[in-house]
């Protein structure tokens, strides 16, 4: 719920992120942080296509990376037996101002089909991406303003130390170091899992449709502490009443028992492994927005900063008060 009143929104994923229509949403997704692609749909068509990768060692040839997604692209249309226009090299700051950051070099593209394309290709000296951005339109819909205000909000790194992820109207950060492990997108659930590198232990970050049903005839505790019950079992856990995002939110610690301290020593000392001794969860409804968020994160801290950090960066409903 993070959409303005014109109808545009915020996209990340990756530490890729943009402003978007409101009205476009994910079509295609894979890979991971150093190198992956995604695709954004209105009702109608595909309009947008993102490519990202890590870059070798030097300043890559954008050039030749254009033309070779453009001779890929040509390849498939011909098969098709439509005629195809492309230039590689349009000056792209004809229409989008302001361009992206100066620490990034940019090489412009455009194509004719029975549809048509204008795209950008960008390596940024700082995080050393490669991104292609492409979108496309109806032949006779005129697009600079829409393509000018995705490509000039469009960053490819995380600013401040944490990742923006906005996608299907969730929207939160997560600190850099976390990457995503494994995702769930349905209908009346988001689930995203993270992991550090230096150890394995879960972020999850949870959004819950559906309350009208899910809290028919519970409490949001209630409801947790069933939905949950697996996660609290065998922990010595307390419950926190915090103010957050206008709501009465629940922050909830526990430890596991002494006989897992003793069965997790000796698993440690076969595996090699951690595992974690504790459980932060922040977790509250958001009478507004109709969902029901949780945070969780397991750790061997009793004390645990991050749970609380990405809880009070997830916008959950529209004009609540920072
Ligand atoms: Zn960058
Ligand atoms: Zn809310």
């Amino acid at each position: 719920m993070t959409s303005d009143a014109k109808g545009w929104t915020k996209f990340g994923w990756q530490g890729i992120n943009m402003d978007i229509p409101a009205d476009w949403s994910l079509g295609a997704i894979s890979g991971d942080k150093k190198e992956g692609y995604l695709r954004l749909d209105d009702a109608d068509m595909p309009r947008m296509e993102v490519k990202w990768r890590d870059a070798q060692k030097g300043t890559p040839a954008l050039p030749d990376v254009v033309q070779k997604y453009l001779d890929d692209l040509v390849k498939v249309v011909t098969k098709k037996k439509v005629d195809i226009k492309t230039e590689n090299g349009f000056d792209i700051s004809k229409i989008v101002r302001p361009l992206p950051d100066r620490d990034k070099v940019i090489q412009g593209f455009y194509w004719k089909s029975s549809t048509k394309a204008y795209g950008m290709a960008t390596f940024c000296r700082e995080c050393r991406r490669i991104v292609i951005l492409q979108i496309v339109s109806p032949i006779d819909t005129d697009v600079r303003t829409l393509i000018s205000r995705v490509f000039s909000s469009f960053e490819d790194h995380a600013i401040g130390g944490a990742d923006l992820w906005a996608v299907y109207d969730m929207n939160f950060k997560v600190p850099s170091e976390f990457h995503l492990k494994d995702q769930k997108l349905m209908p009346g659930y988001l689930q995203f899992s993270f992991t550090r590198e230096d150890d394995s232990f879960a972020l999850d970050v949870e959004r819950w449709g559906l309350t009208d049903v899910l809290l028919r005839e519970l409490t949001v505790r209630e409801w947790y502490e069933g939905q949950y019950a697996s996660r609290l079992k065998g922990n010595k856990v307390s419950f926190e009443e915090v103010e957050l995002h206008d709501h009465t939110c629940f922050k909830v610690s526990g430890e596991t028992g002494r006989w897992f301290h003793e069965w997790r020593l000796a698993l440690e000392k076969l595996t090699r492994s951690k595992t974690p001794t504790h459980m932060h969860s922040v977790f509250w409804h958001c009478e507004e927005s109709k969902k029901i968020f949780v945070v969780n994160m397991a750790d061997r801290d009793p004390i645990n900063a991050i749970v609380s950090y990405v809880a009070s960066h997830v916008k959950c409903h529209e004009n609540e008060t920072e």
